[in-house]
C-alpha cells in the first residue's frame, strides 16, 4: 500500500527527528508488517534477523516456505549514544529502503493509535514540518487520510495488523479521528 506524503522529502533530508530514538525498544521503532518483511526478506533487502523475534530456527522455517511471522518490530541498533534503526543512514539521514519502507514509516507523522479497544489515527506533535505548514494544507491532507482509511482495502489491511494501532504518550499526540475497523 502506497500512500501519498505530505513532507517534502528535502524537508526530512534535514530533519533529525525520525529514524532515530532515545531507547533500544521502544513503542516509536517502527512496526512490519508480516507481507513487508516477507517482501524484504524474499527480495534480499534485509535479512531476517533484522527484526524483533526472529530465531535461526524461525528463519529455517522461513526458508522451507512455512514462513508466519505477523508483525514485528525492526532491531534499533546503537549509533553515537543512541539508537537508530538500521536502514537509516546518518551521515546523509536518508532511509535506504525508501520506496520499501513500511506502512507506518509512509505514515509518520501520522500514526495509529489503540485507546482501549477505540482505534485513531493521531498526529505527532515532534515532527517539525507540522509546525510550518500552512493550515489549509494540513487540513486537506487529513481529509485525504480520512477517505484513505475508508476505503475497503484499507481497513481490510488494518484488520489483519491490528497490532500496528499502538498505545502511545498520549502528551507527544493530537488525536485526529477514530477508525472503524
Ligand atoms: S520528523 Fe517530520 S520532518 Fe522530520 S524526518 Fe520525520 S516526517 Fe520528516
Ligand atoms: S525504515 Fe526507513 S523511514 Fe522507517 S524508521 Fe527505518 S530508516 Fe526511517
Amino acid at each position: 500500500m502506497q500512500l501519498k506524503q505530505l513532507v517534502p522529502e528535502e524537508f526530512c533530508l534535514r530533519c533529525d527527528v525520525c529514524c532515530r530514538f532515545s531507547q533500544a525498544h521502544t513503542v516509536w521503532a517502527p512496526l512490519f508488517t508480516d507481507s513487508e518483511i516477507k517482501y524484504l526478506v524474499k527480495k534480499n533487502i534485509l535479512p531476517p534477523l533484522v527484526f524483533t523475534g526472529h530465531s535461526e530456527t524461525k528463519i529455517a522455517k522461513d526458508r522451507s516456505g512455512s514462513m508466519s511471522i505477523c508483525i514485528q518490530r525492526i532491531n534499533l541498533i546503537e549509533h553515537n549514544g543512541y539508537f537508530i534503526c538500521p536502514c537509516f543512514n546518518p551521515s546523509d539521514h536518508s532511509c535506504k529502503i525508501y520506496t520499501n519502507r513500511p506502512f507506518e514509516c509512509q505514515l509518520y507523522p501520522f500514526l495509529l493509535m489503540r485507546k482501549g479497544d477505540k482505534f485513531y489515527l493521531a498526529q505527532d506533535k515532534k515532527c517539525p514540518y507540522l509546525d510550518k505548514i500552512e493550515e489549509p494544507r494540513l487540513k486537506g491532507y487529513i481529509n485525504y487520510l480520512k477517505e484513505e482509511f475508508k476505503k475497503e482495502d484499507t481497513l481490510s489491511f488494518l484488520r489483519q495488523n491490528q497490532k500496528l494501532f499502538a498505545e502511545y504518550p498520549t502528551t507527544d499526540l493530537k488525536l485526529l479521528f477514530p477508525i472503524a475497523i
